[in-house]
């Protein structure tokens, strides 16, 4: 196990390689050598910022797990809260648009969203 400092200069010199997946590589190879909380939280931006929501949330909670001060788990459970209602607004933006999922209006033929109580076209009460 590398020493904090040691751990913080290594973070910041796979931060500094230009290519986005080089970096995370790199954090990765680290993580793997530190099972570090700070690097695991250093890979959840990177992975977030490129908008691989599920496997940043997969290193937030390895974070919260591993990190030892309140403070931080604290930082990382609002993260993952965070990440969470990220992908569930992606998964409900993909429900919206599926047909499949809709409500056929059997008068006019009109998809409407699963919950409506009225079709939007024809007035027919679904
Ligand atoms: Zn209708």
């Amino acid at each position: 196990m590398l020493g904090w400092k040691a751990t913080n200069r290594e973070i910041r010199r796979c931060k500094s390689i230009s290519e986005v997946d080089e970096r995370i590589n790199c954090l990765e190879k680290l993580f793997t050598r530190t099972n570090d909380g700070m690097v695991a939280f250093a890979l959840t931006e990177e992975l977030e910022s490129c908008g691989k929501l599920l496997e940043a949330l997969q290193y937030f909670e390895k974070a919260e797990r591993l990190f030892p001060l309140t403070y931080y788990k604290y930082m990382a459970g609002r993260a993952i809260a965070r990440v969470k209602n990220k992908l569930f607004v992606e998964q409900s933006d993909i429900k919206s648009r599926s047909v499949s999922n809709g409500l056929k209006c059997p008068k006019c033929g009109a998809i409407m969203p699963q919950d409506a109580k009225y079709c939007g076209f024809c007035g027919l009460k679904l």
